[in-house]
């Protein structure tokens, strides 16, 4: 409980960024704060069931949270980039999300078919990134076994987006 309110203590509201009327949580006094980064990795890797292969980060604050939750747990790291990054073959999944919209790539290689994975990202929004990044997993042939993120906007309703992507039963810890 202390190292949640350490956390939310950390993560600052900017008003009207990265448009007018939206509200950003920026999470860099936390990752710059050196007890609150290190509250952060332990906090998500508490959260996290037992026997990950394979830890899944989205571009670009689910690198740097997800690469040390990955060490922590033993597990590899995967990346989820945007379009044009990656320089092998990849798999791509486009969506909606709270402001425009996004692509996501993934190597059609980065994960064995069977590895249990866990997508770890710093803030769950509207759930498109999340829906998105579970699809390509899924094309893989992986299984999707738990998310963890720092915090969700529930006021968007993630879990209704996540919920007829057919993630309804994914366990997410926020
Ligand atoms: P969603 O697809 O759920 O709407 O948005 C989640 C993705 O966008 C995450 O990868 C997250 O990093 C980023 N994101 C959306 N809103 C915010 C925010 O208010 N703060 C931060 N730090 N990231 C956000």
């Amino acid at each position: 409980v202390q190292r949640r309110a350490l956390i939310a203590s950390l993560i600052r509201d900017i008003p009207d960024f990265p448009q007018q009327g939206v509200g950003f949580k920026d999470i860099t006094p936390l990752l710059g704060d050196a007890a609150g980064f290190r509250a952060t990795i332990d906090e998500l890797v508490a959260t996290a069931p037992a026997g990950i292969d394979v830890v899944v980060g989205m571009e670009a604050r689910g690198f740097i949270v997800g690469a040390p939750v990955a060490i922590a747990l033993g597990a590899g790291f995967v990346p989820v980039r945007k379009p044009g990054k990656l320089p092998a073959e990849t798999y791509e999944v486009s969506y909606d999300l709270e402001y425009g919209s996004e692509t996501l790539t993934i190597h059609t290689d980065a994960i064995k078919p069977g590895s249990r994975v866990l997508v770890v990202d710093d803030v769950l929004a509207t759930g498109g990134t999340l829906a998105a990044t579970a699809g390509l997993i899924q094309r893989l042939g992986a299984e999707l076994v738990h998310v963890s993120v720092l915090m969700e906007l529930a006021f968007l309703q993630p879990r209704q987006l996540l919920a007829r992507a057919g993630l309804g039963e994914t366990a997410i810890t926020a």
